[in-house]
């Protein structure tokens, strides 16, 4: 008897268990559902269904880069983001669940700003994938952004998404080291910059290590380069009544509000990701 979408999902999912792959069930279905183009329900009610020898050829393929610690989106070569559906290319940073927390707190300061001025201008600094200037913008219809990053590569890939998304009308993209080639003044500045000790950025998993660009991870010895960078210039960059959006590591609260402080800026807000750990930090122009 041939394959059946049942057999080739506990195929899957037991080559990767034996393989030692946390989660394997959940990557067998991702992998089949991804590949097929099938919801989560219609695996389960199809079972039965027979599965096309080029399918099953597909599907043993995705599963053996699994196995050699490929990561699941990178496999299927996009991934969902704050509800949109989002290429990655090799030099952009896989977009993850964390960085939702960055967009769900900046969006309300993106509907304030447009309320008030029926506009918001946005910039998204080393934007890789687009994915949080994108998901602002899907969000709140009067905002444009202007998404920046030293590779063309991952420029390519983030006008790409704008276009798959619908939203390529108010999204533009310069190529710049943080504020290097940038003009003129914005509402709201994000970024999820690079931030991992340049020592720890070989201990990460593999998954992380092998498959997402080093130039997304590493943030020089303290983690800090890319925030030392960015405060440097952004008073010159923010709109009056504007704020700072930043995705920050797990212990750099405190250095980097210090950061900020010393170039006229104080804390907003800040906010945890799922895991608990502190993760977004949101400045503005100190009152003085
Ligand atoms: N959160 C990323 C990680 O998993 C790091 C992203 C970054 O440096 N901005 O390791």
């Amino acid at each position: 008897m041939g394959e059946t979408l049942d057999s080739l999902l506990a195929e899957s999912r037991d080559r990767l268990k034996t393989a030692g792959i946390e989660g394997a069930a959940l990557d067998a279905r991702r992998l089949v559902s991804g590949l097929l183009g099938l919801s989560p329900a219609e695996l389960m009610t199809r079972g039965r269904h027979p599965v096309s020898g080029a399918d099953i050829a597909r599907i043993r393929d995705a599963v053996r880069r699994r196995v050699a610690r490929e990561p699941v989106y990178r496999i299927l070569g996009e991934r969902e983001f704050s509800g949109l559906t989002l290429k990655l290319s090799k030099e952009t940073l896989e977009p993850r669940p964390d960085t939702e927390t960055l967009v769900d707190c900046i969006i309300p300061h993106v509907r304030r700003i447009s309320a008030q001025k029926g506009r918001c201008r946005i910039i998204d600094l080393g934007t890789g994938t687009g994915a949080i200037c994108l998901a602002l913008l899907a969000s709140v219809l009067d905002a444009r952004g202007l998404g920046t990053d030293i590779s063309e590569d991952a420029l390519a890939t983030a006008q790409e998404n704008a276009e798959r998304n619908g939203l390529a009308e108010r999204f533009d993209t310069l190529r710049s080291s943080w504020f290097g080639a940038v003009e003129g003044r914005f509402d709201v500045i994000v970024s999820n910059p690079p931030y991992i000790r340049s020592n720890v950025v070989d201990k990460l998993e593999p998954e992380v290590r092998f498959h997402d660009p080093a130039a997304a991870l590493d943030g020089g010895d303290d983690g800090l380069d890319a925030y030392h960078a960015i405060a440097l210039h952004a008073g010159r960059h923010l709109e009056a009544g504007g704020v700072i959006g930043l995705e920050i590591g797990f212990d750099q609260k405190q250095a980097v509000t210090a950061l900020f402080v010393a170039r006229g800026f104080c804390l907003l807000e800040s906010a945890k990701d799922l895991g608990g750990n502190d993760r977004v930090l949101v400045f503005e122009q100190d009152a003085e």
